[in-house]
Parts: structure tokens; sequence; C-alpha cells
């Protein structure tokens, strides 16, 4: 088998003070420091987040402040890493702006640490009461800490535009048929 030599080529006297190595390094340096800023201070400065992101998912209420789950536990069923447990609970008949409503969450979980943002909760949801919003950062010292409870995912979701009214539309229907 022919053995092949391959000649390693002398440093030049240049090449062998290291500083054309250096000068490019340098380069570098000052052109990144001219020019604009590709970081920010997180978390005082943080990103613009675009329409549409599936942050942390979160329970939102209608326009009125009233919750909008109905504790049907579709969510809770489809979700593939079953990060969701809900407790569901009655509404009491006297409550009278909710009285339409059967049920309610008594206690709603979802495990952040099994959550894959996958936005299958907000996708089957009929009474769009659950959504991925903008929160992308969670964090905690235990386990027990990355479950948003009911209390904290009303929270994370505040308020949303409601485009249906549909309660508010079976009332006056109920209220109307009550009339005649
Ligand atoms: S986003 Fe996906 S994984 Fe997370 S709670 Fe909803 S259905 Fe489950
Ligand atoms: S969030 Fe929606 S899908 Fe989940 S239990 Fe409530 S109403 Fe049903």
């Amino acid at each position: 088998m022919a053995v092949i030599t391959v000649e390693r080529k002398p440093l030049t006297f240049l090449e062998r003070t290291y500083l054309p190595q250096i000068a490019g390094g340098l380069k570098t340096t000052f052109k990144h420091l001219i020019a604009p800023k590709k970081t920010l201070e997180y978390p005082e400065q943080r990103p613009a987040i675009p329409v549409g992101y599936r942050g942390v998912p979160t329970l939102v209420k209608d326009p009125n402040g009233r919750e909008k789950c109905v504790s049907c536990q579709l969510c809770e069923f489809v979700c593939p890493p079953k990060a969701i447990r809900i407790t569901p609970g009655e509404i009491p008949a006297d409550q009278a702006e909710r009285a339409h409503v059967e049920k309610g969450p008594q206690a709603f979980d979802i495990d952040m640490l099994r959550c894959i943002y996958c936005g299958l909760c907000q996708e089957v949801c009929p009474e769009e009461a659950i959504f991925l919003q903008n929160q992308f950062s969670m964090s905690g010292y235990t386990r027990a800490e990355m479950v948003n409870h009911k209390d904290r995912l009303y929270e994370l979701g505040g308020t949303l535009p409601d485009a249906h009214h549909k309660w508010d539309k079976k009332k006056a229907a109920e209220e109307h048929g009550n009339a005649h």
C-alpha cells in the first residue's frame, strides 16, 4: 500500500508572531461592540411575544367576570400527558346569574411539569374557557409549586372578549320564554 506523506508547511515569520490572528480576533470584537445589541437584559427586558404564541395554559372569565368553565372535563380527557386534574362542583340554583349552568370546577389544577404546551385543551374546550396565553416563564423550587391551581389559573388568564355570549343568549331566551 502506497504511503502518502503530507508535507507540513513551516510557519512564516508573521504567523509565528500571532499578530494576524490577534488582529482578526480584535476585529470581530470591535465589530460586535458597535453593532446593534442582539441580547436582552432579561427579566427586566422581555422579547415581543408573537400573535398566537402558546404559553402557559390559563383559565379565563367572560367580560361580565363570570367563570366560563362548566367543568365538562373534555380538556382533562384530551390532555396527552394527563397534566389537568378537575374536580367538578355543582352550581347552586340560587346563584341567579349562573342559574343556567349546572357545573363549575371546584378545583382545577394544571401540572406544568407535565404540560407539553400542545394547546389541545384550548382546541377542545366548548366554552372557550382555557387559553394558552403569553406567559412563557414558570419556575419553582418544588414540584408542588409547579402546579397551577384554579385561583392562579384565573389570575394568569384574566378576562377575554367573548365573541359568542352563548350563556347570555341562552339566559335571555329562557327569560323571554318564561315571559310568555
Ligand atoms: S397544553 Fe396540552 S399538555 Fe398542556 S394542559 Fe393543555 S392539553 Fe395538556
Ligand atoms: S376548561 Fe373547557 S374543556 Fe376544560 S372542563 Fe372547563 S369547559 Fe370543559
